[in-house]
């Protein structure tokens, strides 16, 4: 298949819905063969039908990124099947509200165990089989609650923070190596979890975007393609002299002042 990730072979975490998802749409759009998980075996599978691609493009295992054994399962079944791997888009996460008085230890640790541990994890899975072929690109999903504070959510703004620290060190450590490593942080994006959300009072994916209208830059919240394209050019050959970066993608939330 011919395209900007043609002969290119990717893991995406996370991506049974959402970014995620886009974000193995996208890769496979370019010319990529996709390997994608999801701790949810069953929302997995009714995306591989949804995307409609061949079996020997994208395929789907069920994998919890917070445990380092399932994220070697997954990049040992890249390598058996195409033999490679040059891409990791570390997507999974969950969001997690709490303020710091209000926040115990599960709270913390299930948000950072999900959201940062889980990059980490998926990322070491990865850079060996990458530093033998002395090339790779790693995309971590953070958000902009790395970049700027968020009322009520102190682990997952710490968890998010933390994946820019996260890229940055793999990009200082193995640059010379031939990694590559960039975080995105999206703002708002409407995904299942806010659809979800938003049908709990009553609203459905107009309603939402109508109430969000002043949001960022744009006056719009963003859509998971968006999020995807950015992704897609971090892991593409044309972001070549581009790593150790936080990207917002954001609708120029992050830029906006207080006037
Ligand atoms: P989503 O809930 O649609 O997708 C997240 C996916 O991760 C789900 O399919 C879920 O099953 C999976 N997952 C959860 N725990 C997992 C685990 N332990 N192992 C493997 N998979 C697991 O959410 P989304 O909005 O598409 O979010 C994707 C990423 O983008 C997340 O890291 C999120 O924090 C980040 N993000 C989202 C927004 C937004 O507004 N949607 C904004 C900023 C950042």
């Amino acid at each position: 298949m011919s395209g900007r990730l043609a002969g290119q072979v990717a893991i995406v975490t996370g991506a049974a819905t959402g970014i995620g998802r886009a974000t193995v749409a996208k890769l496979a759009a370019e010319g990529a063969r996709v390997l994608f998980t999801d701790i949810d075996a069953a929302a997995g599978q009714e995306a591989l039908a949804l995307l409609r691609t061949a079996a020997e493009q994208v395929t789907f295992l069920e994998s919890d990124v917070t445990e380092p054994a399932h994220c070697a399962a997954a990049a040992a079944a890249a390598l058996q099947r195409w033999g490679q791997i040059d891409i990791l888009v570390a997507n999974a996460g969950l969001q997690s509200s709490a303020a710091l008085l209000e926040s115990g230890v599960q709270h913390w640790k299930t948000t950072l165990n999900v959201n940062l541990l889980g990059a980490a994890w998926s990322a070491q899975a990865v850079l060996p089989a990458m530093l033998q072929r002395g090339r790779g690109a790693i995309v971590a999903v953070s958000s902009v609650n790395a970049l700027v504070g968020h009322a009520g959510q102190a682990a997952y703004d710490a968890a998010k923070a933390g994946i820019v620290a996260l890229v940055r060190h793999i990009a200082v450590e193995y640059g010379r190596r031939g990694i590559r490593a960039n975080a995105v942080c999206p703002g708002a994006t409407i995904t299942e979890f806010h659809l979800k959300r938003a049908a709990e009072k009553g609203m459905d994916g107009t309603a939402l975007r109508a109430r969000m209208h002043d949001y960022g830059l744009l006056g719009r919240v963003g859509e998971p393609e968006e999020i995807a394209a950015a992704i897609a050019f971090l892991a593409s050959p044309e972001a070549s002299f581009v790593t150790g970066q936080a990207l917002a993608v954001d609708g120029g939330l992050t830029a906006k002042g207080a006037g």
